[in-house]
């Protein structure tokens, strides 16, 4: 069956956004390009102050590009205010209404942008049951909890069926508990209402968790755009390996490379087996990074050698800290914990790392 093409939903074409003159001067976003599919929860992910709630502003129309334009199904939106456009905000802080209730909360944007009473009843009883809160609907907003008002933001925004809903580190203020369960809630939402959802977040596993694809964003640069498993299986560069999840490093050179693998004399001297990621300059030294659950400990016959130098238990796994052999600095082998093997090796042993197959791979720095 040939596949239905996917549509863009919104297209950011060469954006960049400058605040400020002079010694003042902020370039928040340089030269942005990123496509967003219909109906996909994609991801703007990064460290503070790296442009992403920028970039989520040009989107939603509170702020002007510098350069570049932005398109919504192939139309260009610089000419739409905010409130013109086919897309809502959820903020940080929801913005609800204390002195209303939740159902008046839910029907206040629809009853403001003129839609007739019936409809307006029928869509706030379909928003109360998609965000699981049609008990509550009389309750004020100001007697409610945190993720329960939270749902009501979420239901406020998603009931003039908007093409996109943007989401502003909407689960930060949540507690840890109460924010896994929202996590999932959000995902449901998306696949149920089919909205793009486009979600900012500077928690790596909160990316990998809820979404289709993920931008990885440095100093107003995309770094890296694809799926959760690509970002973490395959970094592109040393920032996106080093931000999401934990990695080691190890520096060499390459001393013989064929098509995508190469073999890689590290500085400890010892040699190992590493593919490359696509751009990467062979020439020179080279940084090669393993996860540390792609790695194990053993007595011997491993790529790399080291004394063990600490043991951190983390109740499903066990961080094994292993001192390389010839200068190598650390290495951290994950170990999952099972009842029956907890590992033998102790603090100052001699141990062998053994890197499955394909887990080593060369970066571009
Ligand atoms: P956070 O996670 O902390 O919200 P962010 O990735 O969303 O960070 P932005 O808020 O987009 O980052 O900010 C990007 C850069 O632009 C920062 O250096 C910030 O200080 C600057 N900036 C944002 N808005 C303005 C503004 N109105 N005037 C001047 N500088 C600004």
């Amino acid at each position: 069956m040939p596949e239905t093409p996917e549509r863009n939903a919104i297209e950011v074409k060469g954006v960049s956004k400058v605040f400020g003159f002079g010694p003042d001067k902020v370039v928040a976003l340089k030269n942005v390009d990123v496509s967003i599919r219909e109906n996909e929860f994609f991801t703007l992910l990064g460290p503070s102050g790296c442009g992403k709630t920028t970039l989520l502003r040009l989107i939603a129309g509170f702020d002007f590009p510098t350069d570049g334009e932005i398109l919504l199904h192939g139309q260009d939106i610089a000419p739409l205010p905010p409130h013109k456009r086919p897309v809502n905000t959820v903020f940080q802080s929801y913005a609800l209404f204390p002195h209303l209730t939740v159902a008046k909360n839910i029907s206040f944007g629809l009853e403001m942008l003129g839609r007739p009473k019936s409809e307006v009843d029928a869509r706030v009883d379909e928003m109360l049951k998609l965000v699981r809160m049609e008990e509550l609907r009389n309750r004020s907003t100001a007697a409610i909890s945190g993720g329960q008002q939270q749902r009501v933001a979420l239901a406020r925004a998603l009931a003039p069926q908007p093409k996109v809903l943007l989401l502003d580190e909407p689960l930060s203020a949540l507690d840890y508990k109460l924010r896994k369960e929202m996590q999932i809630e959000l995902k449901r939402l998306q696949h149920e209402t089919g909205i793009t959802f486009i979600f900012v977040t500077h928690d790596q596993e909160e990316a990998l968790t809820m979404s289709d694809r993920i931008a990885v964003m440095s100093a107003g640069n995309i770094l890296q755009i694809g799926s959760p498993e690509d970002i973490y299986d395959r970094p592109a560069v040393r920032f996106v390996a080093d931000f999401i999840g934990e990695t080691n490093f190890l520096e060499g050179t390459i001393e013989e490379r064929a098509g995508d693998t190469a073999r890689v004399k590290l500085s400890s001297g010892a040699v190992i087996d590493a593919s490359v990621a696509e751009g990467v300059d062979p020439s020179g030294s080279v940084t090669v990074v393993v996860r540390p659950e792609h790695a194990a400990l053993a007595s011997e016959g491993g790529q790399l050698s080291g004394r063990l130098s600490n043991i951190v238990y983390f109740g499903t796994d066990t961080h094994l800290h292993v001192d390389l052999d010839g200068g190598g600095g650390e290495f951290i082998v994950r170990r999952q914990n099972t009842r029956t093997d907890r590992g033998a090796a102790a603090i100052g042993d001699p141990v062998s790392i053994v890197i499955g197959a394909g887990a080593a791979q060369v970066l571009k720095d």
